[in-house]
């Protein structure tokens, strides 16, 4: 096992995978892979527990029972390149570990994210719906060019800020949160499925999720059976309340659901749709 997913992950190792406009992820460097977290499990377990002998059964068994600290033992590291306002989200997840590029002691460089038209789309009451209906392409080309123009003002005002010979910690306070940042970022595989799962929700930010999708296909690259777990177990599993299991027993059994209004709602989009309301 450990042989194929060496190769698999080496191929990708720096190399780097295109996001939005100008935004890259690039694997640098990683610790381990699903035979380390056999390894570590059967520290716990001993080699002759019968149910989990099999490698891939006790990957499975070791995320369906939330026993997760032998993820924890793999660990990636990457280099990000991001929009700013993508950035404030990421480092909301606090179990990673990150260094990034220095505004006080760097000149930022002239690189601002502009949506693609597609991307362009108006308020709405519920985020799930984002980018399934963008405005009209004329529309989205003239907010394109104002996000532009915006983005020129702010970068010229940095610029002549600099040329003056102000601080640059000073000097970039008025630049614009789709400026792009770098940094080096590095999880454990525990903490990064936590991430995927909540960064590839169709509640998450339609920019977000891009960078967690390439995320997810590099993490299968280093660690495929326990992706493979990781998206049958986590990624695509609903919770139910007990209002909603009760609900279930009753249609099961023939009976009317009980349920009305908006917990209606809720329970019958998840059974439809999958999607954690
Ligand atoms: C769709 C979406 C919308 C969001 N909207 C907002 C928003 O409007 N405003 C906002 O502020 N945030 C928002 N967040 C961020 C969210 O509240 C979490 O901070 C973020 O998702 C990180 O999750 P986490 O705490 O599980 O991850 P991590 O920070 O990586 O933590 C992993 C685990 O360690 C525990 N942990 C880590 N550090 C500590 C600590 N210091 N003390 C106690 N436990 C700790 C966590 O409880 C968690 O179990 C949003 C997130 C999503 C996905």
């Amino acid at each position: 096992m450990a042989h194929c997913i060496v190769k698999e992950a080496e191929k990708i190792l720096d190399k780097p995978f295109k996001v939005l406009d100008k935004g890259f992820i690039r694997l640098v460097d990683y610790l381990g892979s699903d035979e380390r977290i056999v390894q570590a499990a059967r520290v716990s377990y001993g080699k002759g527990t019968d149910s989990v002998s099999k490698d891939e059964a006790l990957i499975d068994y070791l995320m369906r029972q939330q026993h997760t600290s032998p993820f924890e033992q793999v660990v990636l590291t990457f280099h990000l390149k991001m929009p700013i306002f993508v950035a404030r989200q990421w480092v909301r997840h606090r179990m990673g570990r990150m260094n990034e590029l220095s505004g006080r002691f760097s000149v930022m460089q002239e690189e601002f994210y502009v949506p693609a038209k597609e991307d362009i789309d108006p308020q709405k009451k519920d985020r799930l719906e984002r980018a399934l209906e963008p405005v009209e392409p004329a529309e989205a080309a003239k907010i394109q060019s104002d996000l532009k123009k915006g983005q020129k003002k702010a970068y010229e005002s940095y610029k002549d800020l600099i040329e003056k010979g102000l601080a640059r910690e000073i000097a970039r306070i008025n630049l614009p949160l789709s400026l792009y940042t770098e940094f080096y970022w590095q999880m454990d595989l525990n903490n990064l499925f936590r991430f995927l799962k909540l960064r590839l929700d169709p509640h998450a930010q339609l920019e977000m999720r891009k960078y967690a999708e390439i995320i997810l296909e590099i993490v299968r690259k280093v660690c495929p059976v326990a992706t493979a777990s990781f998206e049958n177990i986590m990624l695509k599993q609903v919770a139910f309340n007990g209002e909603e299991i009760d609900a279930l027993r009753r249609v099961l059994a023939g009976e009317a659901n009980p349920l009305t209004g908006p917990k209606l709602d809720r329970f019958l989009t998840k059974v439809k749709t999958g999607h954690q309301m």
